[in-house]
């Protein structure tokens, strides 16, 4: 039986939408590198794009155990066409911005909603949308100090 609100399921399918349409972007991203041999920068983005997986995967066991209904919905088309490598990390940020202000919205509802038996959920989201801003924000600090892609390519690899 549904112990979770209508609302609420609701909230959680459209952030299933949101957490796979990141993997989408940064499997985009992540071939956009490869296609430049730039392969330690591919595989930081492939590795980032199963953790967005991952997430989906939360989302969509904790819909389960509360007894809702998983809707996965059709993706939309993410931006493939970079120009440059700071240009897509510059976009990986932003986007972390914009899912963690989806997570604070899941938080205000759950809030709302009296939703109490999904804050611990939401609460391990916004502890990891903090560490998922500092690794894309340390990984444009470092490339700021590389005048040589292939060279910070490289050192992505001692890093991650
Ligand atoms: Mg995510």
């Amino acid at each position: 039986m549904a112990n979770i609100s209508e609302k609420l399921n609701e909230a959680f399918n459209i952030q299933i939408k949101e957490e796979l349409e990141s993997a989408y972007l940064y499997l985009g991203m992540a071939a956009w590198f490869e296609e430049r041999t730039l392969n330690n920068l591919a595989d930081w983005f492939k590795m980032q794009a199963e953790e967005e997986f991952e997430h989906t995967m939360k989302f969509k066991s904790h819909i389960i155990e509360r007894g809702g209904s998983v809707h996965y919905p059709a993706l939309a088309e993410q931006k493939q066409d970079w120009t440059n490598i700071m240009e897509i990390l510059e976009a990986a940020y932003e986007h972390e911005r914009y899912i963690t202000s989806k997570i604070i919205g899941l938080h205000d509802a759950i809030k709302e909603l009296k939703e109490y038996s999904s804050v611990h959920l939401i609460l391990w989201f916004l502890e990891e949308q903090v560490e998922e801003e500092d690794n894309i924000s340390s990984l444009i600090d470092k490339y700021k100090g590389y005048k040589n892609d292939f060279n910070f390519d490289h050192h992505v690899k001692r890093t991650v």
